[in-house]
């Protein structure tokens, strides 16, 4: 049986000068090696002919070294080419010119006469066909040569001191092993053991292109499968935490829900009762809300946190910013002081109590209201039943467990407005229940995007003043980056003192980060109150700010801008009756950033534009991957795999469901067969 723990530094097949290197590459065992899966194949059965043309296509190409020349430029720098003709070479071929810069290590493994496989985009350059900087490797004529050659060829993360070439050798001799014996699934398998030795195999070595896609697809499925269990086995145990059941006779919750001043949606209705059967049961919840902005998701929190007051505990309400503590606990005063709830803010820089603590110190609050920074102060709380965590799509379950260390456990409430693609929230997110608001409030005006080019300011000012003239106010936005230096600081006063020449006499104010708390506050106190007519803001306003007069949204330099933050803003907008208007001012008209910009143009809806966000960009670390503490994925694709995630995770599920305590190893690189041991493959994974 090979023993897939066994160290390469132990065994005499790996060259000693190896060893270090492949420790770079996180690579110490031999179930290590067999998992450093290629990052691309090259097909080397057939070569193509030499382009005529550029292309933005990379393309593999094999050919002889006829000539090798190193050139100076601009006094030290140096370029060295390298002129490959193609085998077979006929009267219309012409050669490539493969060229380095300043890579001192490529001139001394290239020369003439050696035959060389490169991979790049082919350039047209004068009359030359050029590739700068190919990927590249030389044939050398060994025993070795059908492993590299001929062959649909592993191209693996490489390092330093391990070429491509020699570490191929070393996967393919420990396969070579590995495979006339026996050895256990690296992943669990979802098919049969020997099904998966095989995938193994064929991901780095295949025969065809259908028997790779194949072998990838059931080794991502192994792979999002391991995810999957360890998700679901933290959710259990999660689930046998001891919380407090909050039961409420709904008085207090019935008589908010009687002031108000509007219906609320059904999908409102069905979040809040499924918070308040979370909130019944003993154990603690654990629930993301997810609702665009302007969909309501302040009126969900403030009716769970009724629901906890009302059962005897306190709640808390955590806002990522200031300013956003400072909006919720206003309007928590004008909801609930008149109910007799007790609010405390507390945030970095101000302490409030909006009720007069007796003299003997007896009286707490029943809902405080601060920043996140509350979580990592020692703030005594004398009862803590519920934690809501707004506007936190980077929320991590480090913070979370950071919350959820104190017992009995409280329940935790998060809700975010960014929109988060299905793999995430069945990953990153996982041991998270999912509620969707997925309906606005019926009485919200219109909103029109339009992007235009800075040269028409004249007519955009225009329509402004129209709209101030009607009594309406405006938030202008420039792209400034929120920095500490003084320097930003100036420049948004010099911003700040064109706009309001441009807008006179109507009424601004400058908001942005540098500005003091206190004084931001009053600043966005009377904006709220409509004593000033305009705006002048960096982002900072960005998430949760509510002023439903406000209906025009002016973006300066709007391609800065990412899409969501884009959305993000205009989301400040169309929150009352009134027809809004986003204005999507821009200087320049690259094609990029008009296809970005006639995304939002096109839908105001949050998971449109999260999809072309992330189609765009990719997923990057926006929404916190990294912080949910699960093991990267070494092959899946969070983009690519939806529907394999699915399978995976509909397989999951189904075991834990049978099986609530079983465990799944938590910090194991190979977690073995926990399942399988039990008897339980899982063929039917579909
Ligand atoms: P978000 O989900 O972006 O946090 P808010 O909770 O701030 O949205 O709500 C946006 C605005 O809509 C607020 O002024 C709020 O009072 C109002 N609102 C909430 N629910 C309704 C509803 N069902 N009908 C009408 N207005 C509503
Ligand atoms: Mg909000």
């Amino acid at each position: 049986m090979t023993d897939l723990g066994q160290r390469l530094d132990e065994l005499e097949w790996v060259p000693r000068a190896r060893v270090t290197p492949l420790r770079r590459l996180e690579i110490e065992t031999i179930g290590d090696l067999l998992t450093h899966f290629p990052r691309r194949h090259e097909d080397r059965r057939r070569f193509a002919n030499f382009p005529r043309d550029e292309s933005d296509r990379p393309i593999c190409l094999c050919g002889e070294v006829v000539k090798t020349q190193l050139r100076r430029f601009g006094g030290w720098k140096k370029i060295f080419e390298v002129t490959l003709q193609e085998d077979d070479a006929n009267a219309l071929s012409q050669p490539l010119v493969c060229r380095w810069f300043n890579l001192h290590y490529v001139q001394k493994m290239i020369a003439t006469g050696q035959r060389l496989v490169v991979f790049g985009k082919p350039r047209l350059r004068g009359k030359r066909i050029c590739m700068d900087h190919p990927e590249f490797e030389v044939i050398e004529n060994d025993d070795d040569l059908s492993i590299h050659f001929g062959r649909i060829t592993p191209i693996y993360p490489a390092t330093e001191g391990l070429s491509q070439r020699a570490l191929r050798a070393l996967i393919y001799h420990a396969l070579e092993q590995a495979n006339s014996e026996q050895f256990d699934p690296l992943l669990p398998p979802v098919l049969s053991a020997a099904t998966h030795r095989d995938s193994l195999r064929t991901i780095h070595f295949p025969d065809s292109l259908e028997e790779l896609a194949s072998a990838r697809e059931e080794l991502v499925l192994s792979e999002f499968f391991a995810m999957q269990m360890l998700i679901g086995s933290r959710r259990a145990a999660l689930g046998r935490q001891t919380g407090r059941s909050h039961r409420a006779d709904g008085k207090l919750l019935e008589k908010f829900m009687r002031n108000l001043s509007f219906d609320l949606t059904n999908a409102q209705k069905r979040v809040i009762e499924e918070v308040q059967r979370d909130l019944a049961a003993d154990r603690p919840m654990n629930r993301l809300l997810q609702g665009d902005v302007g969909s309501g998701k302040t009126v969900v929190a403030i009716a769970a946190m009724l629901l906890v007051v009302d059962s005897g505990s306190q709640a808390a309400l955590m806002a990522p910013t200031q300013i956003l503590a400072e909006q919720h606990y206003a309007v928590l005063q004008r909801w609930l002081e008149p109910l007799g709830v007790k609010l405390s803010l507390r945030t970095g820089d101000r302490q409030e109590d909006s009720f007069l603590p007796l003299l003997s110190g007896g009286a707490t609050a029943d809902i405080i209201v601060g920043t996140h920074a509350l979580l990592y102060e020692s703030v005594s709380f004398a009862d803590l039943g519920l934690v809501v965590i707004d506007e936190q799509h980077k929320f991590g379950v480090s913070q979370r467990a950071r919350l959820t260390a104190r017992e009995p456990v409280p329940d935790v409430l998060v809700m975010t407005a960014t929109p988060i693609p299905r793999t995430l929230t069945m990953t990153a997110y996982g041991d998270l229940d999912v509620s969707i608001i997925n309906e606005m409030p019926a009485n919200r005006g219109k909103i029109i995007t339009a992007a235009r080019d800075e040269k028409s300011l004249g007519d955009v000012l225009t329509f402004l003043r129209e709209q101030l003239q009607a009594g309406r106010q405006a938030y202008i936005i420039y792209p400034l980056i929120e920095e500490s230096d003084k320097l930003s600081a100036k420049a948004a006063t010099a911003e700040f003192e064109v706009w309001r020449e441009r807008l006179r006499p109507f009424r601004c104010d400058l908001l942005h980060g540098r500005i003091p708390p206190p004084e931001k506050q009053a600043t966005m106190e009377r904006f709220r109150r409509g004593e000033t007519a305009a705006l002048i803001s960096t982002t900072v306003i960005e998430v949760g700010v509510d002023v439903p007069n406000a209906t025009v949204m002016l973006i300066e330099n709007a391609e800065r801008f990412g899409l969501a933050q884009l959305h993000q803003l205009r989301g400040r907008i169309g929150r009352g009756e009134h027809k809004s208007y986003c204005i999507l001012l821009t200087g320049e008209t690259s094609p990029e950033s008009a296809a970005k910009l006639e995304v939002l143009e096109r839908t105001r809806d949050g998971f449109e534009v999260a999809e072309a966000d992330w189609e765009m960009r990719g997923p990057g670390d926006l929404l916190g991957t990294a912080q949910s503490g699960l093991p990267p994925l070494r092959l899946g694709n969070l983009q690519k795999d939806v529907e394999l995630m699915k399978r995976a995770r509909a397989a999951a599920v189904g075991i834990l469901e049978r099986d609530p305590l079983l465990e799944w190893p938590e910090n194991q690189r190979f977690r073995r067969l926990v399942v399988e041991e039990q008897g339980r493959t899982f063929s039917n994974v579909s």
